[in-house]
């Protein structure tokens, strides 16, 4: 059938889980869809063919008008801390087809965000703008290429209808593919409003789809909290690594499979500064680059929460336990942190005072404002900048010390730059690009400039002369700001 043609292999395992988890809901019809972005190559590594999926049946597909065959699309149930209060979220506009199993037996949720109103919409519309679903394109495709674990995106179609925010917009709907959308939110959802067998049936259900290796394990529930910390201490690791700052680290945008999920008003630090903040709504800095470590830490306490009823008989014993794995996590991520650091100033081998080394750097380039990705950039190419950090004589100390600490490794300087130049992106998603080629895109419905991003994004790590162009940090007038709205 024609059906087949695309390549869908759906399983629903997630309605195997107790009715409590979801509820089954189809996307509701939009008028006129039309394909924006298609990811042909994520599409094709997914056992996809990319020419059916650009079909008229393909697009109706992605737009939800028409359900392929073997989905059983639903809405999943669940909770968050939003901003530190605690609510009943659920998909209030996002819709389960159900997991795409790939020829390698890969697993993968293919969700499309932005397909209507659910049972957990509340007075929200259901509904996505353009702007933000490419946004999210952009920038979790940019993960990707940095080797940051992230939930991927399969396309991005426009509707043919306007959505109502503070003006009209073109409505858009994003077909998210992650390894799973299973939060620490469903998890203070089943702990808030399930019963204990529920609780355990979603424990063994996420053990089994992310943590095969402890599925019989006896210990596996402390096994499984250990396991989700880790993931999570990497990959915060990794954010701060690059100068990645989440803008929503609510505990319903933590993923228990170790991706960052949803990207909303997200964006990349230019300037070094632990206070940065761009979302408009993060008044207190919650959410601050220099406070993602902390606050994943306490994200993992609310989940360690849902899980005391399985860590031990004894309410006090599993009490102990839960402190016990959660205290883990600060040295833990920091461990990750320093390796990564090391690497970025082409240091293979820990010694005692790189610490006090990163921690130099840091503090300079905090002082002399310089730009984060710019500063490892031009260590790793052995550039001075005309910048105030590289003219101060502060600077200059720091440099002597660095080199000396270089040259006293066993390994060759051509070793050091080339772990450097895999561990410094030169190209991000520059704040002024990512704008630029949105306010292209949906403004004057040019595609071009957006596809150029994309496409230099591919390769962070190239540090190829063709694309210096992407390397510029203009000076900001006025501070950037980004938006939840959506
Ligand atoms: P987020 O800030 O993206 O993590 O979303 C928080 C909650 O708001 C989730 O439960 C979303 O499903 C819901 N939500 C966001 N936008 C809409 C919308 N336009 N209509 C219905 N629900 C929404
Ligand atoms: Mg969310
Ligand atoms: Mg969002």
């Amino acid at each position: 059938t024609e059906q087949a043609k695309i390549g869908w292999n759906f399983e629903n395992s997630y309605t195997s889980l107790p009715q409590t988890f979801f509820k089954k809901q189809l996307p509701t019809e939009v008028q006129s869809p039309t394909t924006i972005i298609l990811n042909k190559e994520l599409a094709e590594s997914l056992g996809l063919n990319t020419e059916e999926l650009d079909t008229e049946l393909g697009v109706q597909q992605l737009a939800g008008n028409t359900i392929p065959s073997g989905a059983a699309p639903l809405a999943q149930a669940y909770a968050g801390h939003q901003f530190g209060h605690f609510n009943m979220l659920g998909d209030g506009r996002a819709i389960l087809y159900g997991e795409h199993i790939t020829r390698s037996g890969n697993r993968v949720d293919i969700q499309l965000k932005g397909a209507g109103r659910t049972p957990y919409s509340r007075g929200g519309d259901g509904r996505a703008a353009l702007g933000p679903m490419l946004r999210e394109y952009i920038i979790s495709e940019s993960m990707y290429a940095l080797g940051i674990p992230t939930t991927r995106s399969l396309a991005v179609i426009t509707t043919g209808e306007e959505i109502i925010r503070e003006t009209m917009l073109p409505g858009a709907i994003l077909t998210r593919v992650a390894a799973s959308h299973i939060r620490v939110g469903t998890f203070q959802y089943a702990a808030q409003w399930g019963t204990v067998e529920e609780q355990r049936k979603l424990a063994d259900y996420t053990i089994s789809r992310h943590y095969p290796d402890i599925t019989n394990d006896t210990n596996r529930y402390v096994m499984f909290l250990r396991d989700v910390i880790n993931r999570q201490a990497q990959l915060i690791a990794k954010w701060q690594l690059v100068g990645f700052i989440h803008g929503v680290m609510n505990t319903d945008n933590m993923t228990i499979s170790g991706e960052t999920i949803d990207y909303g008003p997200c964006a990349f630090m230019d300037t070094y500064n632990p206070a940065t903040v761009f979302s408009s709504i993060d008044r207190e800095g919650r959410y601050a680059y220099g406070n993602q470590p902390y606050i994943g830490g306490w994200n993992l306490a609310r989940f360690a929460e849902t899980l005391l009823p399985f860590l031990d008989d004894e309410e006090e014993k599993a009490l102990e336990i839960a402190q016990a794995e959660i205290s883990n996590y600060t040295a833990l991520f920091y461990q990750f942190w320093n390796t990564g650091m090391r690497k970025k100033l082409g240091l293979f081998h820990k010694e005692e005072h790189d610490g006090l080394l990163i921690e130099e750097l840091l503090n300079l380039m905090e002082k002399y404002a310089a730009d984060y990705t710019n500063t490892f950039r031009a260590l790793t190419l052995e550039q001075q900048l005309e910048t105030p950090l590289f003219k101060s004589e502060e600077f200059n100390i720091w440099y002597n010390k660095w080199q000396k600490r270089l040259s006293q490794q066993v390994e060759t300087k051509e070793a050091a730059i080339t772990l450097m130049k895999q561990s410094n992106p030169s190209i991000i998603p520059r704040n002024h690009r990512v704008e630029e080629a949105l306010s292209a895109a949906v403004t004057e419905g040019d595609f071009t400039v957006l596809e150029k991003l994309l496409h230099v994004l591919k390769n962070p790590y190239a540090y190829s002369l063709e694309h210096e162009d992407y390397t510029v940090c203009p000076a900001q007038q006025t501070p950037y700001r980004t938006y939840c709205g959506t």
